[in-house]
């Protein structure tokens, strides 16, 4: 089999209501994914994490690389990309668009072999993966206090276990939406707190004392994520656990936060790290090192789909027990009207549980017309 066109889709949609994390207004979602065609009319697909003109710019580059290549050899050619990259970019945008095309050539692969990608990755663990709410993010109107409260009771009542709120807008504003969302949604509901990086590890040190009594599942993103040293100070102070991960890049880079103990939870983004080949690899270096896997997970349903086939050959963040714990699904649950339309069957959740794909390849199959209704060229 041989490979014989590499394409790029850049999608776009706007949103009913503009949003906020702790960086930035966003009012639209975008979207990159890569389709690489084979000479025996095996197609995959993949997505990249990241800002989709520039990925999609680097994948069109990459693409005549792949041309007359065995899709197969999946490691390979993961190595060759990465080893023509190395010099201009051994993270960020050149690591993305790697990522999405070793999403796209595990597809082909399972298609290929005619079963799902996670039995290809070693067998699922599990089929269905419990999944936390994101959401909780900031709106141009309204009261925080009464709409974030709102939000996580309903995410609650839908039967999820977990819930994540943004945070980064101030360290007392903070702690005051914190307690919020606690007293909403009682005790019986994890909550998780993410600031994107929002902060130093003063500030962060500071808040984590202020929110500590309000049983805090992870502190994700305190500061930014060059500051391993920060992310130390941070994880030494706290009582909860500190996560990060969704801006580091491959097995090197996360073998420097292991090595340096600089986190709790590793959250490596599967269409950013390095895609489907590069995070088994840091999934197993984590589970040396003692640190919980947890992937960042955001973008459209072709993300989520490669993120449940890891996420389901995962080993339990415990050793084999009667009641083991984790991983879980990052579920995105806020306006996005790419994620799901572009896939003929939508990955949904049932009571907070996702059921993992058990389709050939990744399992999903994309809407076309979908495709085309976003597609910005
Ligand atoms: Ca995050």
């Amino acid at each position: 089999m041989k490979i014989i066109a590499v394409h790029t889709h850049i999608l776009e949609a706007s949103l009913s209501q503009a949003f906020a994390y702790s960086r930035a207004w966003y009012d639209r979602h975008t979207a990159m994914l890569v389709e690489i065609e084979t000479d025996q009319g095996i197609a995959g697909w993949g997505e990249c994490y990241g800002p989709a003109r520039m990925t999609a710019a680097v994948v069109d580059s990459v693409g005549p690389w792949l041309i007359g290549k065995d899709p197969l050899r999946t490691d390979c050619l993961w190595q060759m990309i990465c080893a023509r990259l190395r010099d201009h970019g051994q993270k960020g945008v050149a690591i993305q668009s790697l990522s999405g095309i070793d999403i796209a050539l595990w597809d082909i692969k399972g298609k290929h072999f005619g079963v799902p990608v996670h039995q290809l990755l070693g067998g699922a663990q599990r089929s269905e993966i419990v999944a936390y709410a994101t959401g909780l993010h900031r709106r141009k109107s309204g009261d925080p206090s009464r709409y974030l409260a709102e939000e996580a009771v309903g995410y609650a009542a839908e039967g999820f276990s977990a819930v994540k709120l943004k945070i980064g807008f101030g360290v007392e504003e903070d702690a005051a939406a914190t307690r919020v969302v606690r007293e909403a949604v009682g005790p019986g509901v994890g909550l998780m707190v993410d600031a994107n990086h929002a902060y130093d590890s003063v500030a962060a040190i500071r808040l984590g004392r202020m929110i500590e009594q309000h049983d805090i599942g992870w502190f994700e993103e305190p500061v930014r994520p060059e500051d391993i040293a920060g992310y130390r100070a941070v994880k030494a102070a706290l009582s909860m656990p500190i996560a990060g991960g969704e801006c580091e890049f491959t097995r090197f880079g996360f073998r420097d936060l292991f090595v340096s103990r600089a986190l709790d939870i590793a959250q490596p983004d599967t269409g950013g790290a390095g895609g489907l080949s590069e995070c088994k690899k840091i999934a197993d270096m984590a589970e040396t090192f003692g640190i919980r896997y947890i992937p960042h997970v955001w973008g459209t349903g072709v993300a989520i789909a490669a993120a449940l086939h890891l996420i389901a050959v995962l080993p339990p963040h415990t050793p084999p027990s009667l009641r083991p714990i984790g991983p879980i699904l990052e579920f995105d649950r806020t306006e996005h009207p790419i994620r799901q339309a572009i896939l003929t069957e939508p990955i949904e959740h049932a009571r907070g549980i996702v059921r993992v794909p058990d389709g050939l390849g990744l399992g999903i199959e994309i809407d076309r017309k979908a495709l085309a209704r976003f597609a910005v060229r």
